[in-house]
């Protein structure tokens, strides 16, 4: 190739990356980041990622990975970081061509946070922002609570449900001051009907990117 053309390949490939738009659903469990991201996946055509789904899809096909990783989903507890990395790493790397990504349940501890800007660093793009829902704990425990009884998610029961609650407040909550120490973290209120969530939701993305 020559070099007039490996430059412009070059700058083209900067350009289309500074163009990428990258946020994170953060919140704690039940917050609404599965529904509300889908809602975002569909109008500003981002790449949904979500840890969540990525671990369900092994642990139902039994891959050692989901073997491994049932044992602490069952608990309430977080897989280890080292796992969810290596998940999300591929998961980028499958959808060169997105407009953006949507992270939904990650990062969810501060080595986490850490990682995903080192990959999103690597690919010369970053994360613009974090939206964290916000919804009174009683409230979260009704709602999973009562997604477990048609879900047929094993981890929306009572007990289970209690201990992901504290494995939110102990680990993913300093994720939250990870992303305000850098600017990039804006709280919305997330216990209003799904359709005001939204609103409130998209009010903050149009402030950099509008619906595809
Ligand atoms: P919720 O947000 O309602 O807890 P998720 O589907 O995001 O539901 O997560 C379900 C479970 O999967 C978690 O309790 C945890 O065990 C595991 N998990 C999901 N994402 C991560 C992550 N980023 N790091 C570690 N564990 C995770």
């Amino acid at each position: 190739m020559g070099i007039a053309l490996r430059y412009l390949f070059l700058r083209c490939y900067k350009i289309f990356f500074a163009l990428m738009f990258n946020l994170i659903l953060f919140g704690p469990p039940g917050s609404g980041k599965g529904t509300q991201s889908v809602n975002i996946t569909h109008t500003y055509k981002l790449q949904h990622i979500s840890t969540g789904d990525l671990l369900r899809d092994e642990v139902s096909r039994q891959t050692p990975l989901g073997v491994e990783a049932k044992k602490y989903m069952d608990q309430g507890l977080l897989v280890p970081d080292e796992v969810v990395i290596g998940m999300i790493s591929s998961k980028i790397d499958e959808s060169p061509n997105a407009r953006g990504f949507i992270f939904d349940g990650f990062p969810r501890t501060k080595a986490q946070a850490e990682a995903l800007d080192k990959l999103l660093e690597f690919k010369q793009t970053q994360i613009h922002l974090v939206l964290a829902l916000e919804v009174p704990e009683d409230e979260l425990t009704r709602r999973l609570v009562g997604r477990g009884e048609t879900s047929g998610r094993s981890d929306d029961n009572l007990e289970v449900v209690v201990k992901r609650i504290k494995e939110y407040h102990a680990k993913t909550e300093p994720v939250a001051g990870y992303y305000h120490t850098h600017g990039k973290l804006e709280r919305v209120k997330g216990d209003g009907t799904i359709e005001n969530t939204f609103k409130l939701l998209s009010k903050e993305i149009e402030k950099y990117l509008l619906p595809a």
